[in-house]
């Protein structure tokens, strides 16, 4: 992949005199808010576009902009901002292309911030509807005159269920509807999303493309005009963007993110080989990749390391007594980083909740780590031991 080579192009033309002759390995982290210019004109110029200029770091900073290059060649895209926060990116897509009166239709799961936003937005003029995973097979019936935007999940990040992408995109193309994805849980590694048609791609980089637990940041990619809309409607003006130390902790993610991201694989296969078979275990939600859409327009090449599971039966105390009692598995929010995570979506309040969205009292979510998969197991065993399931 080329993406190094996008690196050593910019810091080359960027430091040239400076470094005569020798290239630094890892691009110089630019920690300023402004640069200057020789002249008054060339500033006023140079304002003319800020968003491709480099003159204040609200609206680009070389260190970002090389990331930046870098998440829009993975993507296969046009154009990429890096925001502060994957929430930054998800909020400055809905403000920099919605208008009061506009309607957006939510498919699949859809991670909770981003439907609270949905919410808020209400107040706002901007109205939407959900859709199941089920119900995605026929979105006609969904789509009102004013629907501006399609956004969706797949796999979403609870129970991993897909939904066609190059269906949904042809369909909201005839249609004249934009398309949006978190594609958070894939990766750019493992679905491209706009190789399927869709318009608009989002990450949380704080997961996987960070990888490390250590910074948080968030990312659109897309077409130039679109991404040129989000940068002067909402990402000037939201002020999300991201620090350039933080771009930099995200560059070197991405030189590790192949072999991370193998390895989270296979470790996760394992540890859903070994519950696979437990007596205490009903349901294990991960993406079936022998069954993802026919073998030919398979979606996605590879899966990540976070799952969920259901017990045989249970709820907030059997979910609290594995937790408590794992060792090796953290117990905490997040994901996507090198240490195993647990945690389950039932609070002990909310048990009615869940099972109006058919979710189970007794569903846990993991992340598996790039541990040694063989001790993660053991500990998940001796948690599970701890654990008094009935039926
Ligand atoms: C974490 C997450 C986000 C939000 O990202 P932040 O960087 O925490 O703002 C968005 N979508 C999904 C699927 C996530 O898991």
């Amino acid at each position: 992949m080329a993406i190094d080579q996008i690196d050593i192009d910019i810091c080359t033309s960027l430091s040239a005199e400076e470094v005569s002759g020798s290239n630094p390995v890892t691009p110089p982290i630019y920690q300023t808010s402004l640069f200057t210019f020789p002249t008054f004109e060339k500033l006023v110029g140079a304002l003319d576009d800020e968003n491709k200029n480099i003159l204040y770091s609200r609206g680009r900073n070389p260190t970002v902009a090389i990331l930046e290059n870098k998440l829009c060649a993975l993507e296969q895209g046009e154009d990429c901002k890096v925001f502060a926060s994957g929430m930054g990116a998800i909020s400055s897509v809905f403000m920099g292309l919605l208008n009061q009166g506009d309607h957006v239709l939510f498919v699949n799961d859809i991670y909770g911030p981003t439907m609270q936003l949905a919410d808020h937005l209400k107040g706002f003029g901007i109205s939407h509807d959900r859709v199941s995973q089920n119900e995605a097979e026929d979105l006609e019936q969904f789509i009102k005159p004013n629907t501006k935007l399609i956004w969706l999940e797949s796999p979403g990040t609870m129970k991993f269920e897909f939904v066609d992408l190059k269906k949904i995109s042809e369909f909201a193309k005839a249609k004249g509807i934009l398309t949006g994805i978190d594609n958070t849980w894939a990766t750019p590694l493992f679905q491209k999303p706009i190789t399927m048609g869709i318009d608009i791609v989002v990450h949380s980089c704080s997961k996987y493309i960070g990888g490390h637990s250590d910074t948080i940041a968030g990312a659109v990619i897309s077409k130039k005009e679109i991404i040129e809309k989000i940068f002067y409607n909402a990402f000037l003006l939201n002020g999300a963007a991201a620090g350039p130390f933080d771009a930099w902790l995200l560059l070197r993610g991405l030189r590790t993110l192949p072999v991370r991201m193998s390895e989270h694989q296979s470790n996760a296969i394992d540890v859903i080989n070994y519950l696979k078979d437990h007596e205490k275990i009903a349901n294990i939600y991960y993406p079936d990749l022998s069954t993802d859409l026919k073998p030919k327009d398979k979606q996605l090449s590879g899966t990540s390391g976070l799952f969920s599971f259901d017990l045989v039966s249970g709820g907030y105390q059997e979910v609290s007594t594995f937790l408590n009692n794992l060792t090796r598995f953290k117990i905490g929010v997040s994901w996507g980083g090198f240490e195993s995570l647990a945690i389950s979506p039932n609070r002990g309040k909310n048990e009615n909740q869940l099972s109006e969205i058919g979710f189970s009292t007794s569903m846990i979510r993991l992340s598996v780590g790039l541990e040694n998969s063989q001790q993660l197991i053991a500990d998940i065993d001796q948690a599970l031991s701890k654990v008094i399931v009935s039926g």
